[in-house]
């Protein structure tokens, strides 16, 4: 059998011919394969054509010389590794620093001794190989230090870098972003009866399903798919995290966990057997479920815990810790009174939307905690607490007066037009003595027409509280700001007293929307309420759309009558300055109606 040997190819390039001459000689006879290059240019089109091992290079030749051609070499992908050695002049101190800053590798003084230079060559491939063997363990080594090796996932230590750029990405873009964790249920078991082997088998069918489950992601809410692909990690022998960044709600991350957990429990073939196996997950979300990224790693593992002592196969998504509520009142209220004086508390502003114009028609104003203590807590936590202590007084005046500053703001920038923001009243509010005067005077004293502030009142607390709700409720109306009914439909109102109620709005609850795309319950419940609205000239909100079959639906009930959307379909409650940014957009179809 005849041995194939692959020979070196060196490209030399002078323009002294007889130079080349020698040269090719020299070379040929010690086995190596010669291109010869009379200048430059020719240089780079030989490169072009057959990539040479090693190249020699004159300094200086008429047209590009040869600190141009290395330096051309040098910036072309191919030739970053191939050994440059360059031929000076004797002494030419100059030149030899210049050949290393175009990136030579070696330089050779004249006179040549020409019998050196086979060694010279073998040598500087030497070395070559040398290097490239040092860059190659490096790159396992990186694999090994970021890759699991049986899965080929990423393994924590990758898991957490690429997080942390994820977050900061999804914080900016103050957008939702979630961590999971899934565990393996009973894994060791499969271990003990089936053996490692067949354990290693699994793990990796399950790494599959992982992939071919986030590759494509469907985000309902933005009609928009998502490539997690590079977002999975095998973090332990039996456990997988997921980071889902840019999600427009926290029901995304749900949604995609429980897709992927399905999966997992449907049965793999592994040869002779066939397994079914389930995973728990613990989920925790940004910001509901902590502030910072090992928080959120930290919930989400206490999450997993919770969703393991719940049986095989559940998910459970990290709720924000309310133990100090339960266990010392007095600091979280002492926690809240503080939160006042340093301004932890910000308003946020979620639009309305009309169904059919697409034209946005008025907002809400909804408070926000973000506390230095206890973190971000949701105002359906705090609110309860501030109505039970009192505090929701002074947090209501500032929330009013809150919106009564962005709207004189507002007002200058938008100039003839109006638009009106919704304020929560809350009961406690409502049944102060002084509760009109308190309004007139914050109103009073900004520049704002009271017909842009819209007080909404739940349902549920005027019909606790008719007689003494209708009496206010007309004085209110002689303010001249608008009043709109909220949560509607758990209230139970009976007809004859909504009748007599002088509100302008109703706001149809959530818990009536979330089903309605498959439930006829519910869409007998909304086109009952929109008709009703309709015949009593009322103006109707629906609150928590989310998704483009549930803007379907609605769209279908609501041929007759304009009605409002306030979901993340749209928008999720945003900061004044992107509000601002949002109803100032000359492109966006924006009216804003006062009626
Ligand atoms: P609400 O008045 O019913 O406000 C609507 C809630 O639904 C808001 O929750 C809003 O963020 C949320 N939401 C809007 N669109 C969607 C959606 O598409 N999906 C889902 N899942 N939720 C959506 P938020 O801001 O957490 O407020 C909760 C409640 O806290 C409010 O319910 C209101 O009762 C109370 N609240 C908020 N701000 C204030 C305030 O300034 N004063 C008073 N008294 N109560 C407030
Ligand atoms: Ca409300
Ligand atoms: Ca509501």
């Amino acid at each position: 059998m005849s041995e194939f040997i692959i020979k070196t190819t060196v490209l030399v390039c002078d323009d002294d011919k007889s130079h080349l001459f020698i040269m090719q000689q020299m070379l040929e006879s010690n086995d190596y394969i010669v291109e010869l290059a009379e200048d430059g240019m020719i240089a780079l089109e030989r490169f072009r054509l057959n990539i040479p091992d090693i190249i020699l290079l004159d300094v200086n030749m008429p047209n590009l010389d040869g600190f141009g051609v290395c330096e051309a070499i040098r910036n072309q992908s191919h030739g970053k590794d191939i050994p440059i050695l360059m031929i000076t002049g004797a002494d030419d101190h100059e030149s030899i620093a210049k050949a290393f800053e175009c990136g030579a590798t070696d330089f050779l003084a004249k006179p040549i001794n020409w019998s050196m230079i086979p060694h010279r060559i073998k040598y500087m491939l030497k070395n070559r190989d040398n290097l490239l063997s040092l860059k190659n363990s490096q790159e396992r080594l990186k694999n090994l230090a970021y890759f699991d090796s049986l899965t080929g996932l990423p393994n924590r230590q990758l898991f957490e870098e690429k997080s942390t750029s994820l977050f900061e990405i999804s914080k900016r873009t103050n957008t939702f972003f979630a961590v999971a964790i899934f565990n393996l249920d009973n894994f060791k078991r499969i271990n003990e009866c089936l053996g490692y082997i067949k354990g290693d088998e699994l793990i990796q069918h399950i790494a599959n399903k992982f992939s071919a489950n986030v590759r494509k992601y469907d985000v309902v809410t933005r009609n928009q798919t998502l490539d997690l692909s590079k977002n999975i990690a095998r973090i332990g022998g039996d456990e997988f995290s997921l980071v889902m960044p840019n999600l427009k709600t926290e029901f995304d991350a749900i949604n995609l966990c429980r897709r992927i957990a399905h999966s997992i429990a449907t049965p793999i073939k592994l040869k002779d057997y066939e397994v079914v196996i389930t995973a728990s997950v613990g989920i925790a979300v940004f910001p509901s479920s902590g502030k910072d990224l090992n928080l959120l790693m930290k919930n989400a593992d206490i999450a997993l815990h919770n969703a393991r002592a719940k049986g095989p196969g559940n998910y459970e998504v990290y709720e924000h810790d309310n133990r100090i509520r339960v266990d010392n009142p007095l600091k979280f209220e002492q926690c809240m009174r503080n939160a006042l004086k340093t301004k932890e508390f910000e308003i946020y502003f979620q639009p309305k939307v009309g169904i059919h114009s697409g034209i946005i028609n008025g907002s809400e104003a909804l408070l926000r905690w973000d506390s230095k203590e206890l973190g971000t807590i949701p105002p359906t936590e705090f609110i309860p607490i501030a109505e039970e202590n009192g505090l929701i007084i002074e947090l209501g005046d500032f929330v009013l007066n809150k919106v009564c500053e962005s709207l004189q703001i507002i007002n200058k920038t938008l100039q003839h037009k109006k638009t009106s923001i919704s304020v929560n009243v809350s009961g406690q509010q409502f049944c102060q003595d002084d509760y009109i005067d308190r309004v007139k005077r914050i109103i009073a004293n900004s520049s704002i027409d009271p017909c842009q502030i819209t007080l909404e009142i739940t349902e549920s607390f005027m019909m606790d509280k008719v007689q003494a709700s209708i009496e206010k409720l007309k004085d209110l109306k002689i303010l001249g700001v608008k009043l709109s009914i909220d949560d509607f439909g758990t209230g139970y109102s009976s007809l004859s007293y909504l009748k007599s109620f002088p509100v302008d709005e109703l706001k149809i609850d959530r818990s009536f929307i979330i089903n309605i795309a498959k439930d006829q319950k519910d869409v007998g419940i909304v086109r009952s309420v929109l008709g009703l609205a309709n015949s009593l000239s009322l103006e109707t909100v629906v609150e928590g759309v989310e998704t483009h079959q549930q803007i379907e639906k609605l769209t279908e009930l609501s041929t007759e009558q304009e009605i409002n959307i306030q979901g993340y379909y749209f928008y999720k409650p945003m900061p004044f300055d992107d509000f601002l940014s949002v109803i100032n957009q000359p492109s966006s179809l924006v009216r804003f109606l006062i009626k």
